[in-house]
């Protein structure tokens, strides 16, 4: 097994990285900004070196620094997290280039699932049912018409390129069709330097499904179900379960198959979550993430493993620890994704933590960095927390998520505990009725008689 592995990531997922690293007996150097010095994951580390200035451009984006700093500590391996260089198919070329295993699939794949259109086609010709929509770029206007009187109205302009929720124009009718594709054209060109978009048909009311794949080198190929992402705001997730509430055994079996039968196909490596949305039992893949998940912790409560330690094993050139008939969920998982934001505006809420009392008891699982003294630095994304807590079956895990954020207390900062007390009142989340809109007309309802 390797020796030692070097993080280049932050946060919360710098941490749960850390904790797999120790209890597998290897050795974890932090890389971080010098933002950073005083970060838990930084704290706790056997080793640490800064890779640069606060700016992620200058530290956590900075390949050569990262490159240095695994020469510099002997490090023979890279984790890189989420988020940050995790989906850069020329950071997993350069470290793999330089004999360092990158903790993560090869520079092909992530290529081929970083570009949507490639990773549409691939997915429908591997057997996995895509969203209706252009087969590949729209260049014309008038092809873009052809196609979505054929889809039917509405219909979503997206660009190829895009994430985080960036680059996407809804046309309800023929007469927006024109507008939206050129909005989404400049927003794609300004956001990820390429202008290319495609069509797809705009399902009205889906739920957002994702099944996470885990792959060795010797050709095992598994699937630990779906997460359901439903709950989101500006097409960003705020909260996540497993299992879906909507999907059955028979469809979890199905889906995921497919899953990954499409992965094994193409040799893949590592952890991937391929996401859907889902609408009147049918599952439409929309992308692929190559890599670890901020929700991966719901299929770890729920199947029992670490897929982290999974991560490094495969890595190494281990098999996987389970077969596909070990996997087996047991009871439900809820994740909250607490951030440091005005719960009201979600404006970022940086500053000093005065008091932080995480919840516990049985089934509850904090994945978080800070402390109280600690000074949330105001260069990276919000998220400060997740709350991940585990019960029999769904009403179980509401009722312990309930409690366990009665029990919270991060003091000093604006958090977005209290967003989750007010959802849990709601009984379309009690009862996990709610589709991938709901949050947004919730939020809007609400606003106003606050
Ligand atoms: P990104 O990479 O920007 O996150 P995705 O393709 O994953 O883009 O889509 C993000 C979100 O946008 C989805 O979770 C869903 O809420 C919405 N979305 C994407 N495609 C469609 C579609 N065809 N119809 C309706 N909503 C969609």
């Amino acid at each position: 097994m390797f020796d030692k592995i070097l993080i280049a990531n932050r946060g919360e997922i710098a941490l749960r990285i850390q904790r797999a690293c120790r209890e597998m007996g290897i050795k974890a150097v932090a890389a971080h900004s010098s933002a950073d010095v005083d970060a838990m994951h930084v704290r706790l580390a056997e080793e640490s070196v800064c890779i640069g200035p606060p700016k992620a451009a200058d530290s956590y984006l900075n390949i050569p620094a990262l490159i240095t700093a695994c020469e510099l500590t002997g490090a023979q391996a890279v984790h890189p997290g989420y988020g940050f260089l995790s989906e850069n198919a020329n950071f997993s070329r350069i470290v793999s280039e330089h004999n360092i295993a990158f903790i993560g699939p090869t520079a092909e794949h992530i290529t081929m699932m970083g570009d949507k259109i490639t990773a549409k086609d691939t997915m429908k010709r591997l057997g996995v049912p895509v969203v209706p929509g252009s087969d590949g770029a729209i260049r014309e206007d008038d092809e873009a018409k052809r196609v979505a009187s054929e889809i039917g109205y509405p219909v979503l302009v997206k660009a190829a390129s895009g994430g985080g929720g960036r680059g996407m124009k809804v046309a309800e009718t023929e007469a927006d069709l024109s507008n939206a594709l050129s909005t989404a054209r400049t927003e794609a060109k300004a956001g990820f330097g390429d202008e290319t978009v495609y069509l797809e048909k705009y399902l009205g009311k889906p739920r957002h499904i994702e099944i996470q794949i885990m792959a060795d080198s010797h050709g095992n190929v598994v699937h630990l179900g779906e997460r359901d992402c439903s709950l989101q705001r500006r097409h960003q997730k705020v909260l996540e379960e497993a299992p879906g509430p909507c999907i059955t055994d028979a469809e979890r079996a199905e889906i995921g198959a497919r899953c990954a039968n499409a992965l094994k196909e193409i040799g893949y490596l590592g952890a991937g979550t391929i996401e859907f949305l889902y609408e009147n039992g049918e599952f439409y893949f929309i992308e692929m993430n190559t890599r670890l998940q901020v929700e991966h912790p719901v299929t770890e409560m729920v199947y029992g493993v670490d897929l982290v330690r999974e991560q490094i094993r495969v890595a190494y050139g281990e098999e996987l620890s389970f077969k596909q008939e070990d996997l087996v969920p047991n009871g439900h998982a809820i994740e909250c994704r607490i951030n440091a934001e005005d719960p009201h505006t979600f404006a970022p809420s940086p500053g000093t933590i005065q008091r932080y009392h995480p919840p516990g008891g049985l089934g509850v699982r904090m994945d978080s960095g800070i402390y109280a003294g600690y000074k949330i630095p105001p260069y990276y994304d919000s998220l400060i927390g997740k709350l991940i807590v585990h019960g029999r079956d769904r009403p179980e895990c509401v009722a312990r998520l309930r409690r366990a954020l009665a029990e919270t207390i991060i003091d000093g900062v604006e958090t977005t505990a209290p967003l989750f007390h007010a959802l849990l009142d709601s009984p379309d989340v009690v009862s996990g009725d709610y589709d991938i809109h709901w949050l947004e007309h919730w939020l809007s309802a609400k606003l106003p008689g606050e």
